[in-house]
C-alpha cells in the first residue's frame, strides 16, 4: 500500500504518522524532542521517529512531509531559526533524505495547518481559503486555487501585518502588528500594563495581585464575568481581527476563512466585534455576504495531517 509520512517537530514532542494515499491515518508514533541536548541528538531522534512510521518496503513510500516552526525556506528545505529548537540554518530536508529516504518536503506550522483544514477539515470543498490561528501568536495559511501560497517561502505571515502603525510593540519587535493586539501574548501584555497603571479590574483578585499570572485566558474569563477593562481589551482584539479580515477579504476575496487556535474559545465576546468591524470596514457587502468564517475542525493532529497533505500537493505539482 502506498504511504505518506507526516511528521510534526515541536519543542517538546516529535511526532510521526503513516497515512494511506487518501490521507487516512494508519498508525502514529511520538517521543520527546530533548531540545536541551543539542542539535545532533534532536536530529537523531527525529530520524528515529520517522523510521518508526515508514512502510515495510521503501517502494511504498510516496514521500515525507515535515511541519516545523518558522522561519524556514520550504523551497530549499532549510530550517532557518526556530525559537524553540537548538537547530539553525540547517538543510533538514536533505539530511532526512540521507538518513531515512525520501523525498522530504517541509513547511511551517501555520501554513500546513491551513493546508490540513483545506484538505480534510473545515475548508474542505472550497477553492481558496484563508486560515488564521489565534493562540500565543497569530499565524496564517493561504490556500489559493488549491495551492499553498507562501510567495518566496516566507509569505502568509498574517499576524505580522500592520493594523495600526501607532500601535504597541509586537513579539517580533516591530510595531502595530495584528499579533500585538489580538494574540494571547498581546492581550496579556496590554492587560498587564493597564493593571500596573492601577486600573480597577476583577483580574487583580483573580491573580491574587500577581501580574505575572495574567494570561489571555484570565482576561477572557474576567470579560465573561463582565469586567469592564477585560471586555474592552477583548473587544479591541476582536475589532482589530475584523479590520484585518476585512482587508484580507478585499485583497484575496477567498471562498471562506477558517479560524483556529485556543483564543477562539473566548467566543462571542471576541467574534461579535470582529463581525461588526468586517461589516464596517469592507468596501462592499459582496465581500462578506457569502464568505463563511468557520471554526477549525482538526484539533491536535492538524500538523501531521498538514505535513502529509503537503507531500501530496508537492507530488501533484
Ligand atoms: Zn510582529
Amino acid at each position: 500500500m502506498q504511504s505518506v509520512i507526516g511528521v510534526d517537530v515541536g519543542g517538546t514532542l516529535l511526532r510521526s504518522a503513516r497515512f494511506d494515499q487518501n490521507l487516512t491515518m494508519i498508525e502514529r508514533f511520538e517521543q520527546s524532542t530533548e531540545a536541551h541536548r543539542g542539535s545532533d541528538v534532536v536530529i537523531d531522534r527525529l530520524a528515529e521517529t520517522i523510521r518508526q512510521a515508514l512502510p515495510e518496503s521503501p517502494d511504498d513510500l510516496m514521500g515525507i512531509g515535515i511541519v516545523l516552526p518558522g522561519p524556514l525556506d520550504p523551497e530549499n528545505g532549510i530550517l532557518i531559526a526556530p525559537p524553540n529548537l537548538p537547530i539553525k540554518d540547517y538543510p533538514i530536508a536533505q539530511q532526512m533524505t540521507e538518513m531515512v529516504g525520501g523525498p522530504v518536503f517541509i513547511g511551517n506550522d501555520a501554513d500546513l495547518a491551513g493546508l490540513a483544514e483545506y484538505s480534510l477539515g473545515a475548508g474542505r470543498g472550497y477553492r481558496s481559503i484563508v486560515y488564521i490561528t489565534i493562540s500565543t501568536g497569530i499565524g496564517g495559511g493561504l490556500i489559493l486555487d488549491g495551492k499553498l501560497h507562501t510567495g518566496r517561502g516566507q509569505g502568509g505571515e498574517i499576524g505580522h501585518m500592520v493594523v495600526d502603525p501607532d500601535g504597541p510593540i509586537c513579539g517580533c519587535g516591530h510595531y502595530g502588528h495584528l499579533e500585538a493586539f489580538s494574540s494571547g501574548t498581546g492581550i496579556a501584555r496590554i492587560a498587564s500594563e493597564r493593571l500596573r497603571e492601577g486600573e480597577p479590574s476583577l483580574i487583580h483578585e483573580m491573580v491574587e495581585g500577581d501580574l505575572s499570572r495574567v494570561t489571555a485566558k484570565v482576561v477572557g474569563n474576567a470579560a465573561k464575568q463582565g469586567d469592564p477593562l477585560s471586555v474592552e481589551i477583548i473587544t479591541n482584539a476582536g475589532r482589530y481581527l475584523g479590520v484585518h479580515i476585512a482587508s484580507l477579504m478585499m485583497l484575496i476575496n477567498p471562498d471562506a476563512f477558517v479560524l483556529g487556535g485556543g483564543l477562539t474559545k473566548i467566543g462571542d465576546l471576541l467574534f461579535n466585534p470582529m463581525y461588526e468591524a468586517i461589516r464596517k470596514y469592507a468596501m462592499h457587502p459582496r465581500y462578506w455576504e457569502n464568505t463563511p468564517i468557520l471554526p477549525a475542525k482538526l484539533g491536535a493532529d492538524v500538523g501531521l495531517v498538514g505535513a502529509a497533505a503537503l507531500v501530496k500537493m508537492r507530488l501533484e505539482q
